[in-house]
This record gives structure tokens, sequence and C-alpha cells, in this order.
């Protein structure tokens, strides 16, 4: 059996009993045995897959099935699965095993989709390359020497090596569209409180979401709308929010207006990237879409606000890692002296530089200057991209600055910090954000971010059908 199906395509030959589940499982796991020495995308593998197995075998047969069940998906682990191992890639949490299933996770195995295991990524989401795993860096698909993106690296990477045709990962500030970007796959930032964040490990709890990683925009849709919809454990879920699927049509992109920010489309940007973009812009413009230049001078203040915000968040959300309720424990003389020996020496280098940022710009004295400041630029932001949704359909960019770069290749990390600059807005703003594979430099994947108003989800997965089908960029990942 082939794993270079798409998922729908592969649910539609489950469901006609062309491909048993067991096969499709089978073929997805010699991938792995055969590739993941090199692009270490697990940190875990589900020992326990014949339960998923069993599951949506009983559905096809009690009438229960639905487009994706039987179809193998791998996890983030940051999110949480009943029973396997969920590390967030620290040692502080090497060995916890959560006593309970996200949301997204009981609505994908009620939907009959297979758990294949808990992907890399770097420690906490804290990173832009996977290379702040406590564990090791994961291998981008098509070179192993380069990095595949983060934090999400490992979901990125078992999609674009054709393990599993779907995956989930969280974004906080780009760690799902950016690794896409990188791994030449679609990924998809849905608006804020359409997927439960309830079993997500909390970073900066204002700005996660969870979405997928795909092949085509019809997967990311599929399974947006299994994982989508209100969620009563999560205090901002919205009501009514599943993300509906009314059938992607063809469709020409006759009268789209888009606009591209002239602050992601100039120097800041890689020259190969540029050169794609501007290909891409023609292809559309010669489908019948407009593209205008646009000023958001707000664009220029993302990183530096998401980078007070974000470590703000995060240094409360990541006090509850003392060694007394989860993971292991570091003994010291006096329990404070214990906390302090577990943080210091089980978190990683970056997540422990967030708190002190976090704690330092949440301190009284310094809230006004900073985690209060920050927000009135992020709600500037928002309002800056919210007044061009009324203007445009499609606020468009490049999902990263650059493509694929080696492992190791970026010691500086203000540099890698900046790579975040065309994602962070989506998630200052809450509105759905996808990147798709658009092109080649250097023959490295570059991905094409498009963003829609927020709750604007379906109308942006309708259009990005639309632009996939336009660019037509098909190409696999050249793996031995
Ligand atoms: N690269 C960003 C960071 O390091 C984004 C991470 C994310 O979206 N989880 O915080």
């Amino acid at each position: 059996m082939s794993t270079q199906l798409t998922a729908t395509e592969l649910g539609r030959k489950i469901a006609a009993g062309d491909i048993k589940v067991q096969e499709a499982i089978d073929a997805s796991c010699a991938r792995i045995d055969a590739n993941d020495e090199i692009y270490k995308a697990f940190l875990t593998l589900n020992e326990d897959v014949q339960t998923d197995i069993d599951r949506a075998e009983k559905m096809l047969t009690d009438g229960s099935a639905g487009p994706l069940t039987g179809v193998p998906v791998a996890i983030k682990d940051n999110i949480s699965t009943d029973g396997l191992r969920t590390t967030c890639a620290s040692k502080i949490l090497e060995n916890y095993i959560p006593p309970y299933d996200a949301t997204v996770i009981e609505r994908m195995k009620a939907a009959g989709m297979i758990v294949i295991g808990k992907t890399n990524l770097d420690e906490f989401a804290m990173g832009t390359s996977c290379e702040n795993s406590a564990f090791f860096p994961s291998r981008n698909p098509w070179d192993p020497d380069r990095v595949p993106g983060g934090s999400s690296g490992g979901s990125a990477a078992a999609v674009a090596a054709e393990y599993v045709p779907l995956s989930l990962g969280s974004d906080t500030g780009g760690s799902i569209r950016q690794p896409a970007s990188l791994c030449g796959i679609v990924g998809f930032k849905p608006t804020y409180g359409r997927v439960s964040r309830y079993g997500l490990v909390a970073f900066g709890s204002s700005l996660d979401q969870i979405g997928p990683f795909a092949r085509s925009v019809e997967d990311a849709a599929a399974i947006s709308n299994v994982i989508s919809g209100h969620d009563a454990n999560d205090a901002t879920s919205q009501p009514d929010s599943q993300i509906k699927l009314n059938g992607l049509k063809d469709g020409s992109l006759k009268g789209l207006k888009i606009a591209i920010p002239k602050q992601l489309f100039g120097e800041e940007i890689e020259e190969g990237v540029r050169h794609v973009i501007a290909q891409n812009i023609k292809t559309l413009e010669q489908d019948g879409a407009t593209v205008t230049e646009i000023d958001l001078p707000s664009i220029n203040y993302g990183v530096t606000t998401y980078y007070i915000i974000a470590p703000a968040e995060a240094s409360s959300n990541l006090g509850r890692y003392d060694g007394v309720r989860y993971g292991p424990r570091i003994d010291a003389d006096g329990h404070i002296e214990a906390f302090s020996a577990t943080r210091g020496s089980l978190f990683g280098k970056e997540v422990k530089l967030r708190i002190m940022v976090g704690t330092y710009a949440l301190s009284a004295g310094y809230y006004d200057a900073y985690y209060h400041r920050a927000q009135q630029v992020r709600g500037l932001m928002a309002q800056e991209f919210e007044r061009a949704y009324q203007e445009y359909d499609v606020i468009m960019s490049p999902s990263s600055p650059g493509v694929a770069f080696p492992v190791g290749g970026i010691q500086d990390q203000m540099a890698l910090k900046l790579l975040d600059l065309c994602t962070i807005p989506a998630n200052m703003g809450g509105f759905p954000s996808i990147s798709l594979p658009s092109g080649l430099s250097e023959g490295l994947p570059v991905g094409l971010l498009l963003n829609g108003p927020v709750n604007g989800d379906e109308r942006l997965l309708q259009i990005s059908y639309a632009v996939e089908q336009a660019l037509g960029f098909d190409k696999r990942a050249p793996m031995p």
C-alpha cells in the first residue's frame, strides 16, 4: 500500500474496503521503521495502536465510520494522550503519562483515527528549529542536514516523510506554519477558540492554538472539521465553532482581493523566497486575483511584542513544574531548594531564559512598561489587520523569511526569533492562517502564508484550495 495517498483518499479506500485499516497502519509503521533513524520525527510510538485499529474496524462494520476512519495521525508531544507518554520534549516531563486524552484526541478517536505516536518539538514548544528538544533535533525530509523548523518540527517531518498523511501541532507564534513551510506541506492555524486547547500543555494561553499538518488543503479541512467545535472544558472555546465543510469547490480566483504587507516583502525576506512569492503573485493574478501592496506598520513591532507576551504567559504556566506534581524531582535540603534544583537542572536553557524574561516583564514596577504596553501594541496590531480585512479577502506573505537552514546553522538567538516575523500577527489577532507549499528556492520548499479574518476559517480554506490548484505545487521530499 502506498503511503503517498492523502488522508481523504486513504479514508475513501478504507471505507470502500479496498484497503484494510491494519494494512494502512502496517505501511505507516514500516515507513517509520525504515526512515526514522535519520529524520527522528518521533519521540514515542504508540504500542497500543491495536486498540485504535479495533475501534476503527468496529466502526466500519457497524456503520458509524466517517471520512477519516482508519487514517493514521501523528501528534505533537505537548498534546495529552491517555496512557501514552507526553514529554513536551523536556526532561522535566520525561516520564509523564497523562491520565486523560486532550479533547482533540478524543474527537479523533471518536472519528476512528489511529494515533501512531508522539512527535518531537522544541522543549515546551519554545523555538523555531526543533533544536531545543531536550532529546535530539528532528531532521528535514528534504535534506537531513537541515532543520524541519519548529516548534512542531517532528509533526511536520512525519507528514513530509510520508509516515502519516496528517499530524497535529500547536501554534503560539508560528509553530505550525513555519515548519510546514520548511517541509513543503500544508499547515493550518485555525481561529483562536475554534479548536479546544483542553489537554494541550499551555505555553502562551492567549496565543496557543492546535491545528493540522497535511499534504493537501482538503485534508487540512477534513481534520479541522473533526477536531474543532465548542468544548466546555476550555474556557476560551467559542460556541458553535465547528469548522464546517461545505465541500471545497473548484473555482477560479476571479475577483479575489489579496493584500501583501510591504513589511513582509522587503529586505527582511531572503531573496530566493521573495523570488518564489513574486512568481506566485503572477500566477494568482493570471487566475483573476488582484494583489495590492499595503502598509501595516504594526508588523514591525510584532516580534518584540510577542517575545514579551509569550514568555510572560509561559512563566506563569510553567510554574506548575516543581518536581512535586509532575515528573522527576531532584531532592535538596528544604523545599525551596528542591524546587530550584529540579527546575534548574531539568528545564533547558531556552525555557529558563523565557521564564526569567517573563517573570521580569510581569514583576511589580515593570508590568506597565513591558507587559501592559505589549498588550496595547497587540491590540493595535489586531485592529490594523481587522481594518485591512474589511477591504481585502486575504492578507498574504511568505510564511518564513527563509528556507530550512542547517542544523546548528543559526546560533544567534535573536536571528532565530526574527524568523517568526510573518507568522506572529495571526496569533496576536487570533485570526486563521495557513501555509501552502508554493515553490522551491535552492531546492528547498518555500511556503505562502494566507491570513483571513477571525472566524473566516471556512472561507480561508476554500480560497486556499483554489490557490493550491492555481499554484499546482505537488513536489515530494526527495528522500532516498
Ligand atoms: N518560534 C516561536 C517561539 O519560539 C513560536 C513557537 C510556537 O508557535 N510554539 O516562541
